[in-house]
C-alpha cells in the first residue's frame, strides 16, 4: 500500500518566470521565497533550450537529453516537498517543436525560459520528505 495523506489547501501563487532564467531553478527559488514546502506546480510557456531526463530502471540512474532548440511548454506539472530540509520541485514537462512533435520527461537544470506562466499551490496538514528508496534507487517520499 502506498502513502497517501489528507492535506488542506493553503495558498496559491500565480506569475511568470523571467526571460533567460533556468526553469527548474526558477520554480525552486519561488518555493523557497514563499515558504512552499508541500505543494503542486503547473505551467505553460516556451523555452529556448531544454534538458530532460529519463530514469533507467535497470541501471537505476538518470540519462539526460539536451535539446539546443526552442520548444513550446505544452505541459508542466510537478510537486514540491522537502529534500534534506529544503523545498524540492519535482517537475515533468512535455515540450513541442515547430511541427508539433512532443518530447517529454523529468525536468532538469539547463532548461532556459523564453516565457513561462506558472501557478503554484501550497498545502499543509502533512509533511513529505524525500529519502533514498532502496528498491527504485530514487529519492522518494519516506513512509
Ligand atoms: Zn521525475
Amino acid at each position: 500500500m502506498g502513502n497517501v495523506q489528507k492535506i488542506r489547501q493553503k495558498e496559491r501563487f500565480i506569475g511568470s518566470l523571467a526571460y533567460g532564467e533556468d526553469l527548474l531553478q526558477g520554480i525552486t527559488d519561488l518555493c523557497i521565497m514563499h515558504g512552499v514546502v508541500l505543494g503542486r506546480v503547473e505551467g505553460i510557456g516556451a523555452v529556448k533550450k531544454a534538458c530532460i531526463g529519463f530514469y533507467d530502471q535497470e541501471k537505476k540512474e538518470y540519462g539526460f537529453t539536451t535539446f539546443d532548440e526552442a520548444f513550446e511548454i505544452t505541459g508542466l506539472m510537478g510537486n514540491i516537498s522537502l529534500k534534506e530540509g529544503k523545498p524540492m520541485a519535482h517537475v515533468h514537462v512535455t515540450l513541442a517543436d515547430a511541427k508539433g512533435n512532443v518530447y517529454g520527461g523529468h525536468l532538469a537544470l539547463g532548461t532556459e525560459v523564453f516565457a513561462c506562466e506558472i501557478i503554484i499551490e501550497s498545502f499543509d496538514g502533512a509533511r513529505f520528505e524525500r529519502g533514498l528508496d532502496s528498491v527504485t534507487g530514487l529519492p522518494l517520499w519516506k513512509r
